[in-house]
């Protein structure tokens, strides 16, 4: 597997005269969570969608598993197994979460060779999607409409349908927005796993949770990294004390 699954090298974004990503590098290696933390209004989900490919930079590079993928758009990109990200639900509420599942193990496939079986018992659907939800410890819900589902049971689903796509690096914009301390808690947990599937990028806010699980943390403020390190190396750091965390403590 390569050292690096993803490189990011001089990124720049500006909106008019605002520079909301300045000359940003940052890498994600195999196994890793690398969190991004800083202010609203920091420049996090910019940097976020410009990976993913929603966003145009201005300039810079970005690679993934070695290929340069800068060029590419947000379905291509989504095919080599990257830029899925949280932020906006993707879900069909009124389905089922296997079938969810199976939505998205279906529009992998090529359509040229699916015949007039029944969707529902086809087992090139049902097979790969069951597995899928087995990995992020949803099983036992398979038959459980999302709606139904808790919010954090939701962000579970979503990762099965992202592992059933082929995501081979996870974009996490903020997961634990709007949960309660037993759902970030439990997602905590469910991430803590996650990462040897597949490594994660995490925005995020909830402090406990990113100090919890990062095992590296890169602070942007105003659109700049302030400074990258060890979660110790971060708690320390006094220009991110004044910066971001000072005001929290
Ligand atoms: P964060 O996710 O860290 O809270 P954002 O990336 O959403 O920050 O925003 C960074 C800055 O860029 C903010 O000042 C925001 O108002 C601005 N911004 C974001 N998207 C746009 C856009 N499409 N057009 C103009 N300004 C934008
Ligand atoms: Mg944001």
């Amino acid at each position: 597997m390569a050292d690096i699954v993803l490189d990011i090298r001089g990124l720049n974004k500006s909106f008019g005269a605002l520079k909301a990503t300045e000359n940003i590098s940052l890498d994600l290696r195999p196994g890793e969570i690398h969190a991004l933390i800083g202010p609203n209004g920091a420049g996090k989900s910019t940097l976020i969608h410009q990976i993913a490919g929603t966003l145009k930079p201005d300039s810079g590079d970005i690679s993934f598993l070695g290929q340069p993928v800068g060029h590419l758009g947000v379905a291509a990109r989504a095919r080599l197994g990257l830029g899925r990200s949280f932020q906006v639900s993707s879900l069909a509420p009124e389905f089922s979460a296997l079938r969810n599942v199976m939505l998205a193990v279906q529009s992998r496939q090529s359509s040229s060779f699916r015949f007039f079986r029944p969707v529902k018992k086809d087992p090139t659907l049902v097979d790969p999607a069951m597995a899928a939800l087995e990995r992020v410890g949803l099983a036992g819900r398979a038959g459980v409409a999302a709606a139904e589902l808790s919010h954090g049971e939701r962000r579970q689903l979503e990762i099965a349908i992202a592992l059933a796509l082929g995501s081979r690096a996870f974009l996490l914009d903020e997961p634990m927005a709007g949960m309660g301390p037993e759902g970030s808690r439990q997602l905590t947990e469910f991430l803590d796993g996650l990462r040897s599937e597949a490594p994660i990028l995490l925005v995020e806010h909830d402090m406990d949770a990113v100090f919890a699980l990062a095992d590296r943390i890169s602070v942007l403020v105003y659109g700049r990294i302030i400074a990258s390190g060890t979660v110790e190396e971060i708690r320390n750091d006094p220009e991110v004390r004044r910066a971001y965390l000072g005001d929290s403590e």
